[in-house]
């Protein structure tokens, strides 16, 4: 199967046998963003090298996307970062390409990745969490992929986790990324940076507090990444910074073992890259917030599969909604 990671930038584009290997190398290229019209032709052109630089007999084509999808009609109702609307994705490609294709949000394919061949190999019952810029969620359930009637469930990130009047990118209010994500961790680490130009801890001496985090605002680089680094190499303030969001996260943890009572929860993302940092506290957070056995039962652990994961994901889907269907009712599979 061909695997697609879309995301607003870059599309990257891989093939991947049944075992979720990736044979050769993914490409990259850049996601045209200009009109609706662009970005599909431009990602079917890409997907048409690729296609034609297949060494084997391609099956088909899984296509994970960031956004609102439509899983049953194979359409991207709407995506953050492209300039797309209603726009049926899956059988264009499919038409395109003259191969079956399907269509799943970017969150869900990585779930599926990791509950394959990543940090839950093998499990059931698993939660995945993308904490990058916003917060991205997966549901296997059962060892399925659980997509709710639309295709549209696993919007963790969109729960609701406060009653104020934080607004969320969504548009709603009180959201667990608006706490829980690298935004939030940048928001955080300014606050505290202006504390070094109020002299220090409020213990009002002068003792280097919230120091590296301003020199970082200064300079226009108080990104999540940077603040990690600086919590990694011990710096006191952006590891407070880092605690603070680290709690929320644990706030999540405790209500998707609640919810679900999964064998695993993986964390991925950029924050997610903080590893223990930032795991440890929150998961020790969910065992003490969630109700028994579930905060017991619930592993935490970081993602395996780094950024490959949506194409191998992408991939995965393929083949395993593709291979248990029968030709003529497979997506675009009436065009093959
Ligand atoms: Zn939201």
């Amino acid at each position: 199967m061909l695997g697609v990671d879309i995301g607003g930038t870059k599309v990257a584009v891989g093939a991947v046998t049944r075992k979720g290997e990736v044979r050769g190398e993914v490409q990259f290229a850049p996601t045209d963003t200009s009109s609706a019209q662009d970005f599909v032709r431009s990602l079917v052109e890409v997907l048409r090298q690729a296609r034609d630089g297949v060494d084997g007999d391609l099956q088909g084509v899984g296509l994970g996307c960031a956004g609102t999808i439509d899983w049953e009609r194979g359409i991207v109702v709407e995506s953050p970062n492209l300039p797309v609307k209603n726009e049926p994705l899956r059988d264009k490609v499919a038409e395109a390409l003259s191969l079956p294709t399907v269509l799943d949000n970017d969150a869900n394919v990585a779930a599926l990745a990791e509950a394959r061949v990543g940090a839950a190999r093998g499990l059931e019952h698993v939660i995945m969490l993308t904490l990058g810029t916003g917060v991205g969620g997966g549901i296997v359930l059962n060892g399925r992929l659980y997509r709710g009637v639309n295709g549209s469930a696993g919007e963790l990130g969109h729960t609701i986790v406060m009653g104020g009047d934080d607004p969320c990118q969504c548009g709603r209010r009180g959201c667990l990324e608006v706490y829980a994500s690298g935004t939030a961790l940048e928001r955080v680490a300014r606050r505290l940076a202006a504390q070094a130009d109020a002299g220090g801890d409020g213990t009002g001496a002068s003792n280097g507090y919230g120091r590296a985090l301003n020199e970082l605002r200064e300079r226009g680089q108080l990104e999540g990444e940077e603040v990690g680094r600086l919590a990694l190499e011990g710096d006191q303030a952006a590891r407070d910074a880092v605690a603070e969001v680290a709690r929320w996260v644990g706030v999540g943890l405790a209500n998707f073992a609640n919810i679900f009572n999964p064998q695993m929860i993986v964390v991925g993302g950029g924050l997610g890259n903080l590893g223990e940092l930032i795991l440890s506290p929150a998961r020790e957070l969910m065992r003490q917030m969630a109700i028994a056995p579930n905060g017991e039962t619930a592993q935490v652990k970081p993602a395996q599969l780094g950024p490959e994961a949506g194409v191998v994901g992408a991939a995965l889907v393929a083949w395993e909604e593709l291979g248990v269907m029968e030709p003529a009712a497979r997506p675009g599979g009436d065009l093959h």
